[in-house]
């Protein structure tokens, strides 16, 4: 009778220990998780099943976006104000959660201002990006997607721009984003335990259906999209189109524009592509992009026909530092990570529209 027993317990500790390893293969720290793309990207890590822990320090977002998340998705999600630079506080989060892995958002992203303080950039994005790897060894969380960029593509010779072309940047932004893929290759190459997905996006633009969270500008917008948007709400006069002798359909720069909700949607095919493998991946960047070029003009008028209302627009020179082209081949998400972009401009202008309107100041209409 000893026997059925013994194997009753071991099964029933077994089931536990099952239980618990699955738990711990769905927790998710996700630094920046309150910004633009993450705050879509928690949602859509809650809706596949994945338990998500924030941390955010809020220089450049706001905490009415986690109240939102939290609402859509019907429950607190759990929220750390935190500096991905201060090792101590990271330590206190990796001690108090077991992670599967990382997803790591936290950056500072505009370029001119990046020209204006190339140190604020390069120690936020590059010494930050660093003391978070260090602790996730500490703790042996090894497994990381990091929020690269298309921009570290510079100016490239040969569309669509796939993984391996070269790669070189023009402004502090752009290098910080590669000397960290630098750095994350450098660490893959000295110790093969490692995972570590850069998602090079191409233009993220758009906001989630609901018209409740989307892309806030803490200023007048860098980015045409919010720019567009904002002009439409009236909230400025005219856009200023930069350039309209570039050697593309209608001589504006021509952009390859995703929906982030589809961005959103590449992050957790990569956290289950990461689930399923025997082995780690090392350092493995793929592109997220649409894969289809638009043109400035072409998306003004997209915009125009959602909105039904005429955009004013000037065009004036070119913007320094700006290319003529830019779209992806986003053959190597589809083939790894079986995962492929499937909102059109429509959508995009439609969402940003929605969003825009029931939040004509952002976060701070209410
Ligand atoms: P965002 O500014 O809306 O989100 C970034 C978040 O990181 C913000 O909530 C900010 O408060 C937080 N943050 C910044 N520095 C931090 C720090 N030191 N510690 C903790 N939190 C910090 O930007 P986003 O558009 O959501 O972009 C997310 C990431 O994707 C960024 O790394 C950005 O560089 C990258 N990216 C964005 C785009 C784009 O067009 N939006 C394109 C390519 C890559
Ligand atoms: N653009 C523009 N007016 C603006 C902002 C952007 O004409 O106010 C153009 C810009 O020159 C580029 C395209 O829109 O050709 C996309 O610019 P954005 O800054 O959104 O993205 P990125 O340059 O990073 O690709």
């Amino acid at each position: 009778m000893k026997a059925p027993l013994q194997w009753g317990v071991f099964f029933c500790l077994k089931i536990a220990l099952d239980i618990n390893m699955e738990n711990y293969k769905n927790k998710i720290l996700v630094t920046g998780g309150a910004g633009y793309i993450g705050s879509h990207t928690c949602i859509a890590l809650h809706e596949a099943g994945y338990e998500v822990v924030i941390y955010d320090n809020l220089s450049n977002s706001s905490f009415e976006a986690v109240n939102r998340v939290s609402s859509l998705i019907g429950q607190p999600i759990d929220f750390i104000e935190g500096d991905i630079r201060d090792a101590d506080s990271l330590r206190q989060v990796f001690a108090a959660h077991q992670f599967f892995g990382v997803i790591h958002f936290a950056g500072l992203k505009a370029v001119g201002e990046s020209v204006a303080k190339p140190l604020m950039y390069y120690d936020n994005n590059v010494s930050g990006t660093i003391t978070l790897l260090k602790i996730m060894a500490e703790y042996e969380v090894k497994k990381l997607v990091f929020s690269s960029s298309a921009t570290v593509y510079g100016d490239p010779e040969i569309l669509p721009i796939n993984e391996d072309s070269p790669r070189s940047c023009t402004n502090p932004y752009g290098q910080s984003k590669l000397t960290i893929e630098h750095v994350l290759e450098d660490l893959a190459l000295s110790d093969n335990s490692w995972s570590l997905i850069p998602l090079r996006y191409f233009n993220p633009v758009g906001a989630h259906p609901s018209g409740q969270i989307g892309e806030d500008p803490n200023d007048i917008p860098n980015n045409l999209m919010p720019y567009i948007s904002q002009v439409a709400v009236g909230k400025l006069d005219q856009l200023s189109i930069f350039g309209d002798d570039y050697a593309t359909v209608d001589g504006t720069g021509v952009r390859d524009f995703i929906h982030v909700t589809d961005l959103a949607q590449g992050h957790v095919a990569a956290l289950n592509y990461l689930k399923q493998q025997k082995q780690s991946l090392g350092f493995l960047p793929i592109n997220l992009g649409s894969g289809k070029g638009t043109s400035v003009l072409e998306l003004v008028r997209a915009f125009s026909a959602v909105a039904a209302q005429d955009i004013p627009f000037q065009f004036v020179g070119r913007r320094a530092g700006d290319i003529a082209s830019c779209y992806a081949s986003a053959d190597k998400a589809q083939e790894l990570l079986g995962w492929k972009a499937s909102l059109s401009i429509t959508d995009m202008c439609q969402d940003t529209w929605r969003w825009q309107s029931i939040n004509p100041n952002g976060y701070n209409s209410i």
